[in-house]
């Protein structure tokens, strides 16, 4: 069995760091959004393939789209917390950081009826301080450590010790972060996990770099946001040729990308499971844990 774990952070595309000048926190809400129709492609396309995967959803969305948070539980999918405002938690005082991931968790939970025990930080922006809060707050485990350097256990979160498992770092007592993969090819470092990658690698490439991080890791996990699956999103004028093409390039990719590399991933044996199961079932079996059993 080889663990697959499709994740899906959902924001709306105004609200990624990359275009934030031009769409600051009080434009938002005068914006039409987008993000509902955007996952529910995603919803379709998992659907398809009777897929079960974890969705990192922002609290300002979940205020907004309630029905959407609701669809999506009750397609079998995780709820998990991708903080309230989308600012990046290093931006935030500990104070602030601990108010936006509690809100964001009230929130999720209510509308889901679920319990929320994971978190993935905006821009994978994150410490160990940061980390020691959300173990506070109950969460069970983080998925923001995205390491470039060239040591895996060496990225923004400093040495992470031995794995649990491969990709798998105990932190603390209860709680454990799940890293994005990265391959190395001579000197690269290249992330095999999603974004802006997975729409820009040659398919050939990315399809390599998958298998090998999946014999060396045993187990895949990948993200991407709802609004890489709408390529009819408005181009703004003045966002500069930088932020034009990190954004938009290529997003008629993802869908059909996504199709391909799925069937890989059944064609190689996955097993997909949200990234709650694949903690109870193969971090940590038998491992008892009251906040995981229900809101
Ligand atoms: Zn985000």
């Amino acid at each position: 069995m080889i663990p697959c774990l499709l994740t899906f952070d959902i924001e709306d595309w105004f609200q990624v760091e990359n275009l934030r000048p031009l769409f600051p926190p009080e434009s938002w809400e005068a914006i039409p959004r987008r993000v509902a129709s955007a996952t529910r492609r995603v919803l379709r396309l998992l659907a398809e393939h009777q897929i079960r995967s974890t969705f990192f959803v922002l609290g300002w969305v979940a205020e907004r789209e309630p029905a959407l948070v609701r669809e999506i539980a009750a397609s079998g999918h995780e709820i998990a917390s991708h903080g309230h405002s989308h600012v990046m938690p290093m931006q935030l005082t500990l104070t602030e950081f601990r108010d936006d991931i509690d809100r964001s968790r009230k929130v999720l939970e209510d509308v889901s009826g679920r319990a929320v025990v994971g978190y993935r930080a905006p821009s994978f922006s994150i410490d160990r301080k940061r980390l020691t809060i959300l173990e506070g707050c109950g969460f069970r485990y983080d998925s923001s450590h995205h390491p470039f350097s060239l040591h895996e256990r060496y990225g923004r979160l400093g040495d992470l010790g031995p794995p649990v498992v491969p990709g798998v770092y105990a932190l603390g007592e209860r709680m454990v972060e799940l890293a994005l993969p990265v391959e190395r090819v001579g000197p690269l470092a290249l992330p095999v996990s999603g974004g802006g990658y997975f729409r820009l690698y040659p398919a050939a490439l990315y399809r390599t770099l998958v298998a090998r991080s999946i014999a060396r890791l045993g187990s895949y996990l990948m993200y991407l946001h709802s609004w890489e699956f709408d390529p009819e999103q408005p181009r703004v004028p003045g966002a500069g040729r930088v932020r034009t093409a990190k954004h938009y390039v290529s997003l008629s990719r993802t869908l059909p990308r996504m199709r391909r590399l799925i069937a890989m991933l059944e064609g190689a044996g996955a097993s997909f499971m949200t990234a709650r199961d694949f903690i109870e079932r193969v971090v940590a079996p038998g491992a008892s844990s009251p906040r995981v059993e229900g809101a």
